[in-house]
């Protein structure tokens, strides 16, 4: 049961910074806060609905900067179905359209995603292996931030109470991105995200780790790779051990790289 619960609403921006703080929660599409409040984890006294804000749901590219500017209340399905995304993002469309189930991709945003930090996520892993930024906005400051140091650790964000995130900046996808998952539930068990040429291996890691976690290696350097993934502090939960993670992170890594990692 979900106690009593004050909803602000507001269609502009300030009037949801405003009222955001750690008794006001942002709210968009509730697939993992309402959740957290059934059971307890979570108890503000109102939620603030971020979907009616506009300038929370554009996408919008800008050809000069090669980049996509995505806002924080867009849906995984409108993500994933958005031509200007699939033109320029094809493998960050492709992830969102894997997202979950048909519910949770139709009311779920990329904000809330990234915001819950939950580890086991395919967008967070995407968007750090293509350098996005995060603006993240309160009535005091606005702040730009890498994903990387959005995420700070399992369920875990620098953002302060009363900050939101408003939009996420993506350059333009390079060419030899992949994103590959294992997934025997309904969320990933492993993803990797691979940015491939002749001279460098972009790998990225994330679900079975506490946030994404990248390395810049020269290609061919299979040291390297092996140093970073015996490195790996990976999760010992219900979707197996982390020497089976391992195993399989191995084994995508070498069919990819063509490396015995
Ligand atoms: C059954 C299920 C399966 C899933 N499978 C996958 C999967 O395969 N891959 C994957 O990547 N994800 C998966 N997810 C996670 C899913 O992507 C998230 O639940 C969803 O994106 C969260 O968005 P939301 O808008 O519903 O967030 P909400 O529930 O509204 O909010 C989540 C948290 O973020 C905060 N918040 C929301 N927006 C902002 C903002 N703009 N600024 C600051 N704080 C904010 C809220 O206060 C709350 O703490 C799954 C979730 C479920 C429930």
């Amino acid at each position: 049961m979900l106690p009593e619960l004050g909803l602000v609403r507001s269609d502009d921006l300030d009037g949801v910074l405003a009222a955001v703080d750690y008794d006001h929660a942002p709210y968009a599409g509730g697939t993992e806060l309402v959740p957290a409040m059934g059971l307890g984890l979570r108890r503000p006294a109102a939620v603030v609905d971020l979907k009616r804000v506009e300038a929370l749901r554009g996408i919008d590219v800008d050809a000069g900067a090669a980049t996509v500017t995505i806002g924080a209340a867009v849906t995984h399905r409108r993500l994933s179905d958005h031509p200007a995304v699939r033109e320029h993002l094809p493998t960050l469309a492709a992830a969102a359209s894997r997202v979950g189930n048909a519910r949770v991709r139709s009311t779920g945003t990329v904000g809330g995603n990234l915001c819950f930090a939950e580890p086991r996520s395919d967008l967070g892993c995407v968007l750090v292996a293509l350098g996005a930024t995060a603006e993240v906005r309160s009535a005091r400051v606005t702040r730009t931030l890498s994903i990387d140091e959005l995420i700070v650790g399992a369920f875990e964000t620098s953002l302060e109470p009363d900050e939101i995130l408003t939009t996420i900046a993506v350059p333009f996808e390079p060419p030899g991105m992949s994103y590959w998952k294992l997934q025997s539930y309904e969320r990933p068990t492993l993803g990797v995200a691979l940015v491939v040429s002749e001279s460098r291996w972009e790998v990225t890691v994330g679900a079975a780790t506490e946030r994404p976690t990248r390395a810049v290696l020269a290609a061919g350097d299979t040291a390297g790779l092996a140093a970073f993934v015996d490195g790996l502090e990976l999760s010992d939960d219900m979707t197996g051990p982390p020497e089976y993670k391992r195993s399989v992170l191995r084994s995508h890594l070498g069919r990819n790289l063509g490396a015995t990692a």
